[in-house]
């Protein structure tokens, strides 16, 4: 097996089967795959097969991707049973907001009431 390209992504290398993933959805732009570390009973990833670094960049350069995406996290949660009873789609964008992947990513959140957000708390696992 060849080396890993440094520059690359850790979601560049699950797009390209490099390391194992839970994936639920895929298009012909877009991957969909569960999230190592739920943070809700439905926590699944988004990503565009193409690398920007985040939804700003993404929707700058090529707005159509950025809807491709925003399909696929409908779809996700529609075959998680979420249209219902809703779901939250979010962007973590840059540091403050706790960004630590550069391929930008929707979090697609649900199956359960969702808490409040925004100011800083420490996760359940981690306090
Ligand atoms: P963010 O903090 O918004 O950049 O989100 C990155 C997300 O990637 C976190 O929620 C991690 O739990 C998730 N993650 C990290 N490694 C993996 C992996 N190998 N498979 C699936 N999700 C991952």
């Amino acid at each position: 097996m060849s080396e890993p390209d440094p520059s690359e992504t850790l979601f560049e290398r699950i797009i390209a089967r490099e390391i194992p993933a839970d994936i639920v959805e895929e298009t012909t732009t877009t991957l969909a795959f569960r999230d190592i570390s739920p943070q809700a009973a439905t926590h699944v990833l988004v990503v565009p097969k193409t690398r920007y670094r985040d939804v700003g960049e993404l929707a700058a350069a090529d707005p159509a991707l950025l809807a491709d995406v925003i399909a696929t996290a409908h779809r996700v949660a529609d075959l998680d049973g979420l249209v219902e009873s809703g779901y939250r789609v979010v962007f973590n964008t840059g540091a403050d907001a706790g960004q630590t992947v550069f391929h930008v990513h929707a979090h697609v959140l649900g199956g359960e009431q969702l808490g409040f957000f925004g100011r800083y708390q420490e996760k359940p696992d981690e306090g």
